[in-house]
């Protein structure tokens, strides 16, 4: 049986650290990091995400301030709710949470963040950095992949890494961190041809897709490390479950080590916005 990796262990060490970063610029600087959160409209998973980010920051010793504003909210006054975010001196860390209501240019509001408070590391600019192997602020979910897989390898140098999903906030940022961790990296996405024979082939599998079980046991290596990213809400016998992109139960019986669903990478993705707060902080302290 494969070893699994727990996620809310994981992040409650990271959690840690970020508390740590917390009380050194409070001692410092006199300052506590300030993130601050906006979601439009009312979707159900969305302020779920939310408050949970709420109160993790909270237990970090982060503050948080947080804006909610009805689905109908216009770009001009979110234009100038970043503005004033961007403006403002005890706002450290800005997070959007995504998707915004199809009447946003999603892309324009990202932009609109300054890159030293942008997060979530979507940020043009961040995204450029993190290409190019400078990136202080990374996306929160392939920097939480990250800790995970460096705790199951001390070096995952010459792995085949490959990805499933090609997405801006997971897939991609976790292609090049990979890469950066010089493992031979290969995304594969819904135009892929036998996608199962790429994923047989590889010693590090991520699996960001949003495809309930896509990921079958005969689709993974002997040995392999498995990272579920995907969170899928079904219904079994009238009760809403989670479940991943990966069979679990298949898979736990091939790989060498795996990530639930719930309780791997979501914790993580968490606990690393609070460290990239903490971050961002410092940053704009120092
Ligand atoms: P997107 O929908 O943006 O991207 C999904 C990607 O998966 C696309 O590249 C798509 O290919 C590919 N894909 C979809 N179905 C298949 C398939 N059957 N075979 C091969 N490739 C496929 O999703 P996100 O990246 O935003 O999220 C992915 C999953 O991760 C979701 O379940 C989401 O809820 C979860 N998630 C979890 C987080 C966490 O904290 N745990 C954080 C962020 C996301 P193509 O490009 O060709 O369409």
């Amino acid at each position: 049986m494969a070893q699994v990796i727990d996620g809310k262990q994981l992040a409650s060490q990271v959690l840690e650290d970020a508390a740590a970063e917390v009380e050194w610029l409070k001692h410092h600087f006199e300052s506590v990091p300030g993130l601050a959160v906006v979601l439009v409209g009312d979707d159900a998973a969305s302020q779920i995400y939310v408050r949970n980010k709420i109160k993790r920051a909270k237990e970090a010793g982060i503050a948080s301030f947080e804006h909610y504003l009805e689905a109908d909210t216009s770009q001009a006054t979110l234009d100038a709710l970043i503005q004033e975010l961007n403006d403002d001196p005890g706002v450290h860390g800005i997070l959007v949470q995504l998707p915004l209501p199809e009447h946003i240019d999603e892309a324009r509001i990202i932009s609109s963040i300054l890159p030293e408070k942008d997060v979530d590391g979507f940020h043009p600019a961040n995204v450029g950095a993190l290409s190019q192997g400078r990136a202080s602020l990374v996306p929160c979910t392939p920097q939480g992949c990250l800790i995970m897989l460096r705790h199951v390898h001390q070096d995952l140098s010459g792995k085949n890494a490959v990805i499933v999903g090609r997405s801006n906030i997971v897939g991609k940022p976790m292609a090049a961190l990979l890469l950066q961790e010089n493992c031979t990296v290969t995304i594969a996405h819904s135009r892929t041809r036998d996608i199962r024979k790429v994923c047989q082939e590889a010693d590090i599998l991520i699996a960001a897709t949003g495809s309930p079980g896509l990921i079958q046991s005969d689709w993974i290596k002997p040995e392999a490390t498995v990272i579920d990213v995907g969170i899928n809400a079904i219904e079994v016998d009238g009760q809403r479950k989670l479940i991943g992109d990966v069979d679990f139960d298949g898979a736990s019986q091939v790989a060498g080590a795996i990530s639930p669903v719930p309780g791997g990478v979501g914790p993580m993705t968490i606990a690393c916005l609070l460290l990239n707060t903490t971050r961002a902080a410092k940053n704009q302290l120092t």
